[in-house]
């Protein structure tokens, strides 16, 4: 069965929104297979955003996945890939359509990196790399 890997971004656990973000995952209809509450290593974020490295905002966005705790989870179910993406509405929480977990629960704070709370592999191959990244022991 399709899996994706989510993450529960720094700005989501320090504003107490793990339960209702795992919520909407669950309420649509999606399995929870692994969960864990971890501090991101220098290591996992390059290798989990390498395709944005040298762009202005990977220096603000590393340092913002380091500030804090986050929770890492893989879902499954059929097309979850593109059903947590649709969940999560688009990158940027000012636009994301109301309904979504952007949309609902995020808003722009001002800062050189979009605090959106979550984010969702986009493609079986991303999903793949990203799972062995946040639960390498398999
Ligand atoms: P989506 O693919 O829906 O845009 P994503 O989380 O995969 O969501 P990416 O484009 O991969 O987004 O960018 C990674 C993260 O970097 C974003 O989630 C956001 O936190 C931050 N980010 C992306 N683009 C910008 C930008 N132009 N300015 C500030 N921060 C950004």
């Amino acid at each position: 069965t399709e899996r994706t890997l989510v993450l529960v971004k720094p700005d989501g656990v320090e504003r107490g929104l793990i339960g209702a973000i795992i919520a909407r995952i669950e309420t649509k209809g999606y399995t929870v297979e692994r969960l864990e509450l971890l501090r991101a290593t220098p290591e996992q974020l390059a290798a989990h955003y390498a395709e944005h490295e040298g762009k202005p905002f990977y220096p603000p966005l590393v340092e913002f996945m380091s500030e804090g705790p986050l929770v890492a989870l893989v879902a499954s179910g059929h097309g979850v890939i593109q059903g947590f993406r649709s969940l999560a509405g688009t990158t940027d929480p000012t636009t994301a359509a109301p309904g979504t977990i952007r949309g609902d629960l995020g808003r722009d704070w001002g800062l050189n990196v979009q605090k959106n709370l979550v984010h969702g592999s986009d493609s079986e191959e991303s999903a793949a790399r990203e799972i062995a990244i946040w639960f390498p022991e398999g």
